[in-house]
């Protein structure tokens, strides 16, 4: 027995056509789906978003960027958050593929490559992770000139709190940048970024998370729903523990269950001792230190047996597992499921 995961196609369309209201007409709104759309199946996400009208898709790798161009038309545009590899010359000018490049370095590796086709350069404007540093675009200021620029990229650090005064500094310096690319499409924000007012939209918006439920927001809707079937019941006797270390020790008799699903499935073990399963409505705490495969949770409270019970659903989202687990929502849901049955509903 196999847990499901559900993933709900038509709300990732939806909350796509969200984001793209918010901003104006003439800002594009492209879709992140690096890391195999975050877990969750890059082919029918690519495909679900290319139905409602995205037509711009950023990946972290060429790999990633192969895989997605097998369902994608021709006329699509894949970027390449991770720049450019001579190595891959042939896949990049054959599937027709955009590099962000980051670099002095990937720039004079692009130039030897491929020098005709689009490239997207990356500023970094205080991140310090990738992109060009401010001095040195106006050193290749004249390289840039003479190559077939799409767009230039912008990354916020702070954006998941719109009042942090970092926001601003980073957009006054990409603002200060972009200067030297007066007739380029220019792209800063990511998510969150899209939250903090259309000062961040420019002309094209990066959305990876929120397509997925992964910020909080009543307009964004919930995508991922995740049964574990229960394998086994049974009692426990006063002092009597659960699991690897018996971190859990029972005051008094318990009924509990054991269930398919593990820190493997992306149930993290910081969940141990501390996180829920639902039966309906109705919270089953997880007892003991999760294992690689299964969960042990009480269900002496309950008035029936359940079969099955939830941990991704109405009850509990992925980011009410972030708050438990002191991590983002992103990380949460690329952990899920490598083995669990998937199905997608529209
Ligand atoms: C991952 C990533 C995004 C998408 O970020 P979300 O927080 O998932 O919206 C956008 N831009 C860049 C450069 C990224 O690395």
């Amino acid at each position: 027995m196999t847990a499901t995961i559900k993933i709900n196609l038509s709300n990732i369309k939806k909350n796509w056509l969200y984001l793209n209201k918010l901003s104006k007409r003439s800002t594009e709104t492209s879709a992140v789906i690096k890391a195999n759309a975050y877990g969750l199946g890059a082919h029918e996400i690519a495909s679900a978003l290319w139905e409602v009208g995205s037509r711009s898709f950023f990946v972290a790798t060429i790999e990633e960027a192969i895989h997605i161009n097998k369902i994608l038309p021709m006329s699509r545009k894949i970027y390449i958050l991770n720049g450019y590899d001579i190595k891959y010359k042939k896949a990049f000018n054959e599937l027709d593929l955009i590099p962000v490049i980051n670099s002095p370095k990937q720039l004079t590796s692009f130039i030897e490559g491929n020098k005709n086709r689009s490239l997207c350069i990356q500023i970094d404007i205080g991140m310090n992770r990738l992109g060009f540093q401010l001095g040195q675009i106006h050193k290749y200021k004249n390289a840039f000139k003479n190559l077939n620029l799409d767009l230039v990229l912008g990354h916020l650090t702070t954006a998941k709190n719109p009042k942090n005064r970092f926001n601003k500094i980073q957009l006054n310096k990409f603002r200060e940048a972009i200067i030297n690319f007066p007739v380029t499409k220019k792209s800063l924000a990511a998510s969150h970024g899209i939250f903090i007012n259309d000062n961040y939209h420019f002309d094209l918006t990066r959305p990876g998370i929120a397509l997925f439920g992964g910020i909080r927001n009543p307009n964004i809707l919930d995508v991922v729903n995740i049964e574990l079937p229960v394998l086994q019941t049974h009692f426990l006797k006063p002092g009597e523990g659960v699991g690897y270390g018996l971190t859990y020790v029972c005051k008094e008799k318990k009924k509990v269950a054991t269930l398919a699903g593990g820190y493997a499935d992306g149930l993290t073990r910081n969940f141990s001792n501390i996180g829920f399963l639902y039966h309906n409505k109705i919270p089953c705490p997880i007892l003991g230190k999760i294992s690689m495969d299964l969960v042990t949770v009480d269900i002496s409270h309950l008035n029936q047996e359940p079969t099955k019970l939830t941990f991704v659903g109405q009850n509990q989202s992925i980011n009410d597992l972030s708050d438990i687990a002191k991590t983002i929502s992103h990380e949460i849901l690329i952990n899920f499921g490598n083995r669990f049955s998937r199905q997608y509903v529209n």
